[in-house]
């Protein structure tokens, strides 16, 4: 359960009547459902605290971050030649940095249910994703979250799982433990925009089924990132068909809206320290 506050502007919200301020809102979570107490006028009784509906966003301005590799295999090269690299100082330098400016990781799911339920993210929420189920990420870039407090989502391609150099399906299952996303970055890494019709359909819904199998419990997996990014209105409606809720871009935009859910954001960041500097200073 997310625990947040809707008082910064970040999240801007639709109230029915405006009735509602949301600086003055304190949201308390419980039991899985929302409680939204009004703190409003120092001298209003407690008692008469009232309920409000949940705050559905039309957007939520984030950091969507893409990682590839975590690994220093290359870390003599300079951090702007190594787009898919990133060394495991260099990454976590960048979660410092995110912490000291107040940033707190939020799934794709948590994302999800922001917009579909009104639950409340955090007041600086950033979305670190990670990209094509590398064992380097499991090794190197997980304990590194870990020490640092921030959850991520994992876009894994279906059918590497399990196979060397990728995750196993129970360093998944160990992950969603942890309160980390799993996600499908559909079956086999292909071009959705070039695939056939049935191609396309067959690679977001068997990557789909396979990881819900693999994480068991009832997980559902309702993000795909595209491979490269590669995604158009044929591609995005194949992905609502196929049950998915978000669809993870390269697209360089600073906020995620309700109506485009199906074309998230999405930033790759290399390990260049002023640069992700940069980028989080237009957020
Ligand atoms: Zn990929």
């Amino acid at each position: 359960m997310v625990e947040g506050d809707t008082r910064n502007a970040r999240v801007r919200g639709m109230v029915a009547g405006a009735a509602v301020t949301l600086a003055y809102l304190a949201m308390i979570f419980s039991a899985g459902s929302a409680r939204v107490v009004s703190t409003a006028g120092a001298s209003e009784p407690a008692a008469e605290a009232v309920v409000a509906a949940p705050v559905i966003p039309e957007s939520v301005t984030v950091p969507v971050l893409v990682y590839h590799h975590v690994r220093d295999d290359r870390a003599k090269e300079p951090p702007g030649a190594r787009v898919y690299e990133i060394t495991l100082a260099e990454l976590d330098a960048q979660l410092a940095m995110l912490a000291e400016r107040g940033y707190q990781g939020i799934t794709m799911t948590q994302l999800e249910r922001a917009f579909a339920e009104g639950t409340p993210l955090p007041s600086k929420p950033v979305l670190l994703t990670f990209d094509d189920g590398r064992a380097d990420q499991y090794a190197n870039a997980v304990p590194l979250l870990a020490k640092r407090g921030f959850v991520a989502t994992f876009y894994v391609f279906s059918n590497a799982i399990d196979r060397p150099d990728y995750f196993t399906s129970a360093q998944l299952r160990e992950m969603a433990a942890a309160g980390h996303d799993v996600q499908s970055h559909t079956r086999y890494h292909h071009y959705l925009t070039k695939a056939s019709d049935a191609d396309l359909a067959e690679e977001l819904t068997r990557s789909k089924a396979r990881l819900e199998e693999v994480l068991g419990g009832g997980a559902r997996v309702t993000s795909v990132a595209y491979p490269f990014g590669l995604h158009d209105d044929r591609v995005v409606r194949a992905a609502a068909v196929a049950g998915y809720v978000t669809g993870r871009t390269l697209l360089q935009e600073r906020a995620v809206e309700r109506g485009k859910l199906l074309r998230t954001p999405g930033w790759i960041v290399t390990g260049d320290a002023a640069k992700f500097a940069r980028l989080l200073d237009t957020f």
